[in-house]
């Protein structure tokens, strides 16, 4: 059977909001009284982008590429996780044609830092900022997140290979 050559690949994250710790979202430090708790950064963001790449590529996620039980690990910046699993893409000759994504918080309010958090992510990922989303959306006060305990992130990649490309 062919396939065609196309992946996708999804991601979802979340962690515990708490006081004394960075938040830090897609890469981008966003000031807060509260950060998300993690053996790394706790980038709820970048850790659900990494793991679209790794689904799409079928190559399991990110707790079995760096498992939170390893010390090297500890307080890291997640977007060493990320380059790793873009690293894996272009390895495999894949190449990522859009990427969207969605970051559930009640506080503090996202909107300002959509844009800066879009072209970090673009950045980390070799892409134009045309090819990443970033939506924000709050809990409706309800649940953990809409009681502002913790954030989370879905995200959802493409990938395609060029007729052309050759692996
Ligand atoms: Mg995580």
């Amino acid at each position: 059977m062919r396939v065609p050559p196309l992946r996708i690949g999804h991601g979802h994250d979340s962690h515990r909001l708490e006081a004394g710790r960075s938040l830090v979202l897609g890469g981008v430090t966003v000031p807060f009284e509260r950060g998300l708790v993690g053996h790394s950064d706790a980038d709820v963001l970048l850790h659900a982008i990494t793991d679209t790449l790794l689904g799409a590529l079928a190559l399991g996620d990110i707790g079995d590429w760096f498992p939170n039980t390893d010390p090297q690990w500890k307080d890291a910046d997640s977007a060493v996780f990320l380059r790793e699993a873009v690293n894996a893409v272009q390895e495999r000759g894949w190449r990522i044609a859009n990427l969207d994504c969605t970051l559930f918080a009640e506080q503090p309010k996202l909107a300002p830092w959509r844009k800066q958090i879009q072209e970090n992510v673009a950045e980390l990922l070799g892409v134009s900022p045309d090819q990443v989303n970033i939506k924000a959306k709050t809990g409706e006060k309800v649940g953990p997140i809409g009681r502002g305990e913790s954030i989370s992130a879905d995200a959802v990649v493409l990938l395609y290979r060029d007729a052309t490309d050759s692996t």
